[in-house]
């Protein structure tokens, strides 16, 4: 019997996601016995003419990781989607932007001017940007376009399944692969980590005091903080780093940072006005602390105006 294709692929992201399949250690092999393997740029010299190629629907999973920046990234996650039967949006960047994402708080000209033109270290007398097309010796070269703003990779195709985290721990990773192999997947839409919230599950509950009251707001690498989905193994708390939420918001939150300010309203110790505003004014950080891995998928989107 065939074995499945499996594609994975890296869109704008870090590479952290990648060399996340590979934290599967030994399971990889089996992983790699059991799928045909198809595209994995990052490990292997595959090309797209021969995805282009294939049937539609013939690839049964593309597991991609990062989120959307440039024409070139839509095409390849438009072809994986017309090519796979199911489309895994893997990691925080795939699934909410992820902290590239915080690039939409700035404009793509901002980024330009910085990168091309007035960071101290850079030398560019003429003031040459990137071109789409440019002309070398009489041969016409292109870039991809680079977009206005970061977009997360269900704003550009349908997703059948998100597997958050940054990147994704190694059991959600095998939890995931094996969920499709076996075909033992829960609706379409799902994402593959549990319902509730990592606060429900931290074993710091057990040192919490009775009543939280907030009198003071630190930066993340002051103190500890923060509310999001449970499943990443509490690997960051377990070594005593703050949890910065790279799980996104639980099932029904459409603007974790919204949440999050609500969460931290209800429990800061606040008498007057001006207790709010001397303690929401130590927040020297907002996007920070609210939006570090969804700005793309916040009600805001992107900078405005
Ligand atoms: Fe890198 Fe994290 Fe994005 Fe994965 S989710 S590509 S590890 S920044």
């Amino acid at each position: 019997m065939a074995k499945p294709k499996v594609a994975i692929c890296w869109l704008g992201g870090c590479g952290g996601c990648d060399e996340a399949v590979v934290d599967i250690n030994e399971v990889l092999l089996s992983v790699a016995g059991a799928v045909d393997l198809i595209l994995w740029p990052v490990a292997l010299d595959f090309k797209y003419d021969s995805i282009k190629a294939m049937k539609d629907g013939e690839i049964a999973l593309s597991v991609v990781n990062g989120n959307v920046r440039n024409s070139e990234q839509e095409e390849v996650a438009k072809l994986l989607r017309e090519k796979s039967q199911i489309v895994l949006a893997f990691g925080a960047c795939a699934c909410f932007g992820g902290t590239p994402g915080l690039a939409n708080l700035t404009t793509k000209e901002d980024i330009f001017n910085w990168v091309y033109r007035d960071a101290p270290t850079v030398v560019n007398p003429d003031k040459v940007y990137p071109q789409t097309k440019s002309r070398v010796n009489g041969k016409e070269l292109t870039l991809p376009e680079f977009y206005d703003r970061v977009y997360a990779l269900n704003d550009i195709i349908n997703v059948d399944y998100y597997l958050p985290g940054c990147p994704p721990p190694p059991y959600s990773v095998m939890y995931a692969l094996s969920a499709v192999l076996e075909n033992k997947l829960p609706p379409k839409g799902s994402t593959l980590a549990p319902q509730r919230a990592l606060c429900d599950s931290c074993k710091r509950n057990k040192s919490k005091p009775e009543r939280l009251a907030i009198r003071e707001i630190k930066r993340i690498h002051e103190v500890e903080a923060t509310a999001t989905r449970d499943g990443c193994g509490e690997s960051c708390i377990n070594i005593n780093v703050p949890c910065r939420g790279c799980f996104g918001p639980v099932e029904g939150v459409t603007d974790s940072g919204a949440k999050f300010v609500s969460a931290l309203a209800s429990i800061l110790d606040a008498q007057s006005d001006a207790d709010i505003t001397r303690i929401a004014d130590q927040i020297t950080d907002l996007a920070g602390y609210l939006y570090r891995f969804s700005v793309p998928t916040s009600i805001l989107k992107k900078k405005r105006g």
